[in-house]
C-alpha cells in the first residue's frame, strides 16, 4: 500500500540503452527489471519516495518510436496524473528530442514535471551515466517550491543540464553530454547542488484544465536544402499526395535558392493549400525572413517563419496541429506563435 505522505514518482521505461544490464551468465545486454527498480538501483531507496514504474513490453529502441508510442506515454501520464507528483520517461537518446517535443505539445496546461532521460552507457555497466541521470531526474521531478513543482514542464535531463524538451537536439553520439539547446538556456544545472534557473521555467496557467491531445497527423515532410539540390527532388517532395505541411530546412537565417523554378514550386504548393514553414539548419540562431533577398522571396510566397524552432519541435508541433484540425488558416496562425515555449519571437 502506497504511503500518501511521500512524494510519488512514476517512471515510464520506453526502452533504450539506459534500461540494459549485463546477463551474469552470457555477458549479453538484456532489459532491466523495472518492476524491481529498488532492488536493481538500491541508491534510489535513499530518496524515500513512492516509486512506481511502467515498462514498455518489448522495450523500444528509440529509432522505432512513433506516434503510437507517444500516445501511449501521454495516456499513462493522463491516467496517473492525479496520483503522482512527477513523471520520469526513460528513453533512448536517438529520438528523445522528438519525443520530448511531441509530449510538450500533447500535454496542454501541464502542471507537473515530465522529465525525459536516458544514458549513453547501460545502467548495468561500470562507468554508466545512467544512475546519475536517473537520480538527478528524480530529484528534479520531486522538487517543490512553496508547495508547487519547480519544473512543471516537459524537460530533458542529461549529464548535468536540464533543458526544455522542445528546445533540444541530440548533438553527440559519444559524449555523456549528448544534447544541446542552442536557443534556450538550461532550466537547471547540476553540480554539488541542482541550481534552477527559475526565470526561464514556464509556469502553468492554473485556471486552465490539463488537456491531453492524442491525435497526431503525419501528412508532413522535410526538405533539407543543399547547394545544387535538384528540381526533381524538390518538386517530388512538394507534390506528395495528401501532404498538408512541409518543413523547409534552409540555410543560415532562413535563406534558400532564388531560382525561379524553386520559388515557383513553393508558390504553387502554397496556393494549393500546403503549409510551408522555414526552419534553419543552424543549431543556434533564428530565421529572419527578409533579411536577405534569398529569404524575402519565401516570405512573399507565404512561407511561415519558424523563428528559432528546432526541426524536432517543428515536426511534432505540425503533427499535433494537423491532428487537431485541417484548417490551414488556424494551423498557420498557431505556427506563428509559441505554444509551449518552443520559439522565441
Ligand atoms: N539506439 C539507442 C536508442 O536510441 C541509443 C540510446 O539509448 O541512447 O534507443
Amino acid at each position: 500500500m502506497a504511503d500518501h505522505r511521500k512524494t510519488s514518482i512514476l517512471i515510464i521505461y520506453t526502452g533504450g540503452t539506459i534500461g540494459m544490464v549485463q546477463d551474469q551468465e552470457t555477458g549479453t545486454l538484456k532489459p532491466f527489471r523495472f518492476d524491481n527498480i529498488l532492488e536493481e538501483v538500491p541508491e534510489l531507496k535513499k530518496f524515500g519516495f513512492n516509486l512506481s514504474s511502467f515498462a514498455f513490453n518489448p522495450p523500444l529502441d528509440s529509432s522505432n518510436i512513433n506516434q503510437d508510442a507517444w500516445i501511449k506515454v501521454a495516456e499513462i501520464i493522463e491516467q496517473n496524473y492525479q496520483g503522482f507528483d512527477g513523471f520520469i520517461v526513460l528513453h533512448g537518446t536517438d529520438t528523445m528530442a522528438y519525443s520530448a517535443s511531441a509530449l510538450s505539445f500533447m500535454l496542454e496546461n501541464l502542471a507537473k514535471p515530465v522529465i525525459f532521460t536516458g544514458s549513453q552507457l547501460p545502467i548495468g555497466s561500470l562507468r554508466t551515466d545512467a544512475k546519475e541521470n536517473l537520480i538527478s531526474s528524480l530529484e528534479i521531478a520531486a522538487a517543490l517550491k512553496n508547495g508547487e513543482p519547480v519544473v512543471p514542464e516537459v524537460g530533458i535531463f542529461f549529464e548535468n543540464s536540464l533543458y526544455r524538451g522542445n528546445r533540444t537536439s541530440k548533438n553527440n553520439t559519444e559524449d555523456f553530454n549528448a544534447f544541446i539547446s542552442g536557443n534556450y538556456p538550461p532550466l537547471a544545472e547540476s553540480g554539488v547542488h541542482i541550481r534552477y534557473n527559475h526565470s526561464v521555467i514556464r509556469n502553468p496557467e492554473k485556471s486552465l484544465p490539463f488537456v491531453v491531445h492524442k491525435r497526431l497527423g503525419n501528412d508532413l515532410t522535410i526538405v533539407k536544402l543543399f547547394p545544387g539540390i535538384s528540381r526533381a527532388a524538390v518538386e517530388s517532395a512538394f507534390s506528395i499526395p495528401g501532404l498538408q505541411a512541409l518543413i523547409l530546412e534552409t540555410f543560415g537565417a532562413g535563406n534558400a535558392p532564388e531560382e525561379d523554378w524553386f520559388i515557383g514550386c513553393v508558390n504553387r504548393a502554397i496556393l494549393r493549400g500546403l503549409v510551408v514553414i522555414n526552419v534553419t539548419q543552424c543549431k543556434t540562431g533564428s530565421v529572419e525572413m527578409g533579411m536577405y533577398e534569398t529569404s524575402r522571396r519565401l516570405a512573399d510566397a507565404g512561407v511561415i517563419s519558424g523563428h528559432d524552432i528546432t526541426t524536432e519541435a517543428a515536426v511534432t508541433k505540425l503533427m499535433y496541429l494537423t491532428g487537431v484540425s485541417h484548417d490551414r488558416e488556424w494551423i498557420s496562425g498557431q505556427l506563428a506563435i509559441s505554444l509551449r515555449g518552443e520559439m522565441t519571437i
